[in-house]
Formats: C-alpha cells, structure tokens, sequence
C-alpha cells in the first residue's frame, strides 16, 4: 500500500478528517509505550512481629513479584516498621528482624528506599544513654536498608529520581521539613542535573497535598482545618518556589497519610499513594483500602498511576 492510499483508508477506517495526524498519533503512543518502565511504589507497611501485618506485608509482597508486567523496581516510602521512636533496642531490633526476614523470603525485586518518621530510632525514649548508641537516629534504618545516606539519587532510563528525608527531630517529636543541609545539596542536585532528565521527587511525608487535611475527622473548634506539622511539609512555600525553577521535574511521591490523591499544582503531579498497612493494620483507613501505587514512567516526562488492592490480611476488619 502506498502511503496516500493507507492515509486514505485509514481516514475511511476511523471516520477522522486527517488521517495524517492519525499517523503520527500512533507512532508517539507506540514510541511512549514502547519506552516506558513501571516501579512500584509501596509505602507505609508498618509491620511488626504479629501475625495479622506480617502476613499482610508477605501478600503485598508476593503481589508486586507475581505482576504480569514487572515494576523495574520498588520505591519503599517509607514507614517499614510500625515504630522505633518511642521502642527500645530489643524491640526494634525484632521489628526489623521481621522486615528483614519477609523481604528475603518474599522479594526479588530492587527496593529504593525512603527514610519514614517511624523509622526513626530513640526520639521518643526516655533513656539518654542511647543518644550515644551507633544505632541512634536514622542510623538505624539506613544501615538496615543499606541506603547510601539518608537523601540520595539515582537515575533510571531519561528519568532522575531524587530520594528525600522529610523527618526532622522537633521538640521530642518530629517535623515535616528539609533541613537546611539538605535543601542546599537539593538545590545543587537540581542544579547539576541534566536538562534532558525528567525528575521525580520522593518524600513520606507529603510538599503539597489534599489529604493531609483530610486526616483527622474533625475541624479545630472555629472551624479551622486541623493540619498539623507533621502532616503536610511546613516548607512546602519554599520547595514549591525551588521546583518552579526547573521544569522537567513532574511527579512527586510520599505515603505518610494513609489516604491516596492527586494534586497538579503548577505543572507537577504530587501523588499520595495510601498505604499497605490501611489503617495500621485494622482494615481500610477512612476511604482507603490497604493499597500499592503502580506506575508507568513514560519517555516523554508523563506518568500514570494505577492503585492496586492486594487484598485484606486475614482476620484484619
Ligand atoms: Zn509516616
């Protein structure tokens, strides 16, 4: 066939008026499709050494293995142990027992992973000798998880992914913001990245969203939205005001919420992406079954996500 007969019967065959633009059509679907990669994207497992998340955190698992199409790899967003702020070693110690184990049996998968709040060790515990314990703060976790320091990046294809640690020590408690060590290493990182890379930004707690504010039930008594500092990045105005430098960052990822949305907000994707504990191992969280994102990250800088529902644990609600 030659070409002004296939543009003539491919106008005929989908009733369109331009078959040329047709064409083209398909080609760039077929290059995006053709060029794509999928990660997985599970966040919030909060497993412990009791039956009910442990066998949760092995379905999830064992789901994320089993896909048809294969993630390229997982992003864990954090939040793998259900505590270590307010736990003492031992107890820790067989939380991550736990993980370590269930992650051997159950994963083939490489896991980048993102430092959450409750992997943080000893913030919350009264003992001050443990503030000279190697093992205090994030050193814990990631040494656990062998990451290469608590913020990090890497690259995957025309893809960079910076991998960030929203959790700072405020008060006896904790803070969602970037320290300001970190923030000049973003900014440096950003700058130094190639222009020809898309970004995607990894966080646990959420820069910008809609569900933090949905988290509790209730409003403050004069009607305020009740949103805490540890729910939504208290420098959300600053990182926005960064990020709007560069253009070619197009998706940011946290978990932390336990709920799932999706916030375009000046040319960037903020995705919430629900939890695979649910409502910390007690069924579904408000709207929210216990879930995993699973996303294609297309050549052109789009993305798409899909949440999947792995199912409930047994005996969970
Ligand atoms: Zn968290």
């Amino acid at each position: 066939m030659n070409r002004r007969n296939f543009i003539r019967t491919s106008t005929l065959l989908t009733g369109a008026t331009a078959g040329v633009s047709n064409i083209f059509q398909s080609s760039e679907s077929k290059l995006k499709s053709d060029t794509s990669f999928k990660v997985a994207f599970i966040t919030d497992i909060h497993v412990k050494t009791d039956e009910i998340s442990q066998t949760g955190m092995r379905k999830a698992l064992k789901h994320v293995n089993s896909l048809r199409n294969k993630p390229s790899f997982i992003i864990n967003g954090g939040d793998s142990i259900m505590d270590a702020l307010a736990a003492n070693k031992t107890e820790t110690q067989s939380q991550w027992d736990v993980w370590n184990k269930i992650m051997e049996e159950e994963n083939k998968l490489q896991v980048y992973h993102c430092i959450g709040n409750h992997d943080v060790w000893g913030w919350q515990v009264k003992d001050e000798s443990i503030k000279s314990d190697p093992l205090y703060d994030k050193n814990w976790v990631i040494s656990n998880h062998k990451m290469p320091a608590r913020y990090y990046s890497f690259e995957k294809n025309n893809w960079l992914f910076i991998v960030l640690d929203s959790t700072q020590e405020n008060e006896g408690g904790y803070i969602a913001r970037f320290d300001e060590e970190q923030f000049t290493w973003l900014e440096k990182e950003l700058a130094s990245a190639p222009k020809d890379k898309f970004i995607c930004i990894v966080s646990h707690i959420p820069i910008i969203s809609f569900c933090s504010a949905m988290f509790f039930d209730d409003m403050l008594p004069n009607g305020d939205w009740k949103l805490s500092r540890v729910l939504l990045h208290v420098d959300a105005r600053r990182i926005k005001n960064l990020f709007k430098a560069y253009p070619n960052i197009k998706v940011c990822l946290s978990g932390h919420i336990h709920l799932q949305d999706e916030v375009n907000y000046l040319g960037i994707k903020y995705l919430c992406n629900g939890a695979i504990s649910g409502k910390w191992w007690k069924g579904s969280f408000q709207d929210f079954p216990p879930a995993y994102a699973l996303l294609d990250f297309h050549n052109d800088g789009t993305i798409d996500r899909e949440m999947i529902c792995y199912d409930l644990p047994l005996n969970a609600k």
